[in-house]
């Protein structure tokens, strides 16, 4: 190996400065001592993000997560977690520690994080930074549902569309659920509710980090897939389409199932979100006229 390399491992090694790699499956790669101590993390481990943060907070260690519903705590955080260059926050655990994190990713969806210990710096004032993180996050997080809003998804397509200037594919999908006019009516809005709230959960859980999903308002969403072709957008759209079939979200009506639609178009370098916007859901249009139920691309 290099030497260089090596002496950078042996350093990392004996720093007290927290430092990690995660895979764009949100899988550790590489975690220097310090992290893997304070995230108890043994040697060889390698687990993903999700895993990690979830074991901490049974066993009530590591990262502070306030409130008591880690699920939706998770939701709310991945639907931010790597979607953009580079973003810096503070973060404490439970041990007391405070740390100033910073997350870097690459286009290919590989993160580094590295975290000093900032306890003893600017204590003063901390609530009130965290009060402002929190509705930071508010503000970019839908209510209902608890995955990203309108407003930061909207943001996550211009960052495609740069990128798309820049030679990179990108794709758009536009999700709406079929006939929850329907739905609401026959069964109430609060059912109508619980279809939302399921049609949100089921699809994050097969959004991959670099992508991003978020509600854009009624029984409407989005999907967006920076550095993804037509090909692999249709078939990752495709998979979500027929999770949403055997979803069965009504525990009062068991047999209740219900679908959706999508339409899907790529960037092309000269589009603008809105041209990008109007083709995807000319394709949705398309999608409802031929039966619902299914994906079309512009
Ligand atoms: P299509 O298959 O063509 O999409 O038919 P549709 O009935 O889904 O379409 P339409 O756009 O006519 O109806 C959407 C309905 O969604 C209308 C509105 O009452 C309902 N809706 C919008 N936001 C919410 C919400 O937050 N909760 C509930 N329960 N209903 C909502
Ligand atoms: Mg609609
Ligand atoms: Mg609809």
């Amino acid at each position: 190996m290099d030497e260089t390399v090596e002496q950078l491992l042996q350093l990392t090694a004996i720093t007290s400065t927290l430092m990690a790699i995660y895979d764009a499956d949100d899988r550790l790669r590489y975690a220097n001592g310090a992290f893997r101590s304070a995230y108890f993390i043994e040697p060889d481990e390698a687990p993903l993000w999700p895993d990690l943060m979830r074991r901490n907070f049974d066993l009530r260690r590591g990262t502070v997560i306030r409130g008591t519903n880690f699920d939706e705590w998770l939701r709310s955080t991945q639907s931010r977690r790597g979607k953009i260059g580079y973003r810096a926050f503070e973060t404490d655990l439970v041990d007391g520690r405070w740390f100033w994190m910073t997350e870097a990713v690459q286009t290919n969806g590989w993160m580094l994080c590295i975290a000093s210990d900032i306890t003893s710096l600017r204590a003063k004032g901390r609530n009130v930074r965290q009060d402002r993180d929190q509705a930071i996050k508010a503000s970019q997080t839908d209510e209902l549902t608890g995955v990203a809003n309108r407003r930061f998804v909207m943001a996550r397509i211009e960052d495609m569309l740069i990128a798309s200037q820049g030679g990179s594919d990108g794709c758009l999908a536009v999700f709406d659920i079929d006939n929850f006019k329907y739905i609401n009516d026959r069964l109430g809005h609060h059912a109508g509710d619980l279809v939302l709230r399921d049609f949100a959960h089921r699809i994050h859980q097969s959004v991959r980090r670099s992508d991003c999903f978020g509600r854009v308002g009624g029984e409407e969403f989005i999907l967006v897939m920076p550095g993804t072709c037509a090909e692999d957008a249709i078939a990752i759209v495709e998979r979500m389409l027929s999770v949403i079939r055997f979803s069965r979200p009504l525990p009062e009506s068991p047999d209740f199932s219900y679908t959706c639609s999508a339409g899907i178009t790529a960037c092309v370098p000269t589009d603008s979100a809105s041209d990008l916007y109007r083709r995807a859901d000319q394709a949705l249009y398309e999608a409802k006229m031929s039966g619902r139920d299914r994906v079309r691309a512009a």
